[in-house]
């Protein structure tokens, strides 16, 4: 195939109408009124079957960044249904994360002790080939009731030590700015919470919705940080970053969460480049994340030793600020845990011996004394290998009586 686009600046221009309104509903949701918008685009059974399965939609916008209607583009590959979403592998499930595990309300997830995830849709302006919530994005779509903002909000008052809420869905931003105002009245008016984040692919796939009015809102709720998700360079287009420069000037720190796939974005040039466009937009590059174990996404998982290699790449190449974390989210509801290349070649009382980017081995003398001052100090048990560094619990590898965060009394 291989067919390159060729649209007049008036049919991009048209695609990409600065209305969000409009791109929400004039979203394309066949495979078979995508022809209209990918000349020489010509869905197979097998593609259409799948896009039955897992819901298609695409906005015009989006849709006017694919340059070619194959897998060669990665704009293609995240936004078109293939064959291959088809077919079930035996190690993928539906809920990876064990998210199930973890939600004492309906939509609400508290799986670290000091942070909530509030589901407040499963509507999103484009359904994305890799998304990790497939099994509800786009089939349950309601915005959060009135009732469910109760509960959460009961449920946050009764457990101070929540001072972070992700709102996530879906996307929290295709909700009307008053809906959206409802859940940020209700978060904020307990008074133990702290910062309040947005986790939306907005920017990306309807950059448009980022009006100075949803700016306006934001601010007023501040501290807000919004959390994206750009996985390519081609995504970060001068609307793009026009939306994220409005959050930023409106004191909106933004922040980017990418997926490592397969054939998109798998290699350190491409993943150099994202990052550099990024931070050239005053994005933070936060996270890398390892695909989700997620049934639908065989073909674009890539091994973790591929991503390992990318970050060996990215260190030296970048700056600090610009390298995310690569993440993997354990499943079973393990939850993140950061994979690096390995750095500390050896140690000894004395030195510890490390390499750099180059390859070069230097040692690093340790000091002499062993304590700390601040050692005195009781610290705050916390759980996890901490205590046990600390001897605060010595031996358990499991704690005794652990309970799930949402388990927990007011006293524990
Ligand atoms: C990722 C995630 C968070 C947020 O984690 P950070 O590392 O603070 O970004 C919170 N809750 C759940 C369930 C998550 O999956
Ligand atoms: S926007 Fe996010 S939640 Fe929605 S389909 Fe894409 S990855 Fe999933």
């Amino acid at each position: 195939m291989n067919v390159r686009m060729s649209r007049s600046p008036d049919e991009v221009e048209a695609m990409q109408r600065p209305d969000w309104r409009w791109q929400m509903s004039n979203r394309i949701t066949s495979l078979e009124r995508l022809q209209e918008f990918l000349p020489g685009f010509t869905p197979t059974a097998e593609q259409i079957a799948v896009s039955k399965r897992y819901p298609f939609a695409v906005t015009p916008y989006y849709a006017s960044l694919i340059e070619r209607a194959d897998v060669s583009d990665p704009i293609y590959q995240m936004a078109v249904p293939q064959a291959a979403e088809g077919i079930d592998a035996p190690e993928l499930i539906r809920d990876p994360l064990g998210e199930h595990q973890h939600s004492p309300v309906p939509g609400l997830l508290h799986r670290y002790p000091d942070r909530a995830v509030l589901l407040l849709n499963g509507l999103c302006p484009v359904y994305c080939r890799h998304c990790t919530r497939k099994r509800f994005v786009g089939i349950e779509k309601g915005a959060a009731s009135d009732e469910k903002i109760t509960l959460w909000a009961d449920y946050l008052r009764k457990h101070p030590e929540i001072k972070d809420v992700i709102l996530s869905g879906g996307d929290p931003l295709t909700m009307s700015n008053r809906r959206l105002e409802r859940v940020l009245e209700a978060v904020r008016s307990v008074e133990s919470v702290e910062i309040i984040r947005i986790g939306t692919r907005i920017p990306v796939l309807m950059p448009m919705r980022i009006t100075p009015e949803l700016c306006e809102l934001l601010d007023r709720y501040a501290p807000v940080w919004v959390v994206t998700h750009f996985n390519h360079p081609r995504e970060v287009t001068p609307l793009a970053a026009e939306a994220c420069e409005r959050l930023v000037r409106a004191g909106v720190p933004v922040n980017n969460q990418s997926v490592l796939l397969r054939g998109v974005n798998d290699h350190p040039d491409i993943m150099e480049s994202l990052c550099r466009s990024l931070m050239r937009n005053r994005i933070r590059p936060y996270y890398l994340h390892q695909s989700d174990i997620i049934q639908g996404i065989e073909h674009l998982r890539t091994r973790t030793s591929r991503g390992v290699e990318i970050m060996e790449a990215l260190r030296g190449r970048l700056g600090g600020l610009a390298i995310p974390l690569y993440v993997l989210d354990l499943p079973e509801g393990g939850g993140k845990v950061p994979i690096l290349p390995q750095y500390i070649v050896s140690q000894s009382p004395h030195k510890t011996v490390l390499r750099n980017f180059e390859g070069r081995l230097v040692s690093y003398p340790e000091p002499a004394q062993l304590d700390s001052p601040l050692d005195t100090l009781q610290r705050v048990q916390r759980g996890g290998i901490a205590d046990q560094l600390s001897g605060v619990r010595p031996k358990a590898l499991i704690p005794q009586g652990y309970k799930k965060p949402h388990e927990r009394g007011e006293d524990d």
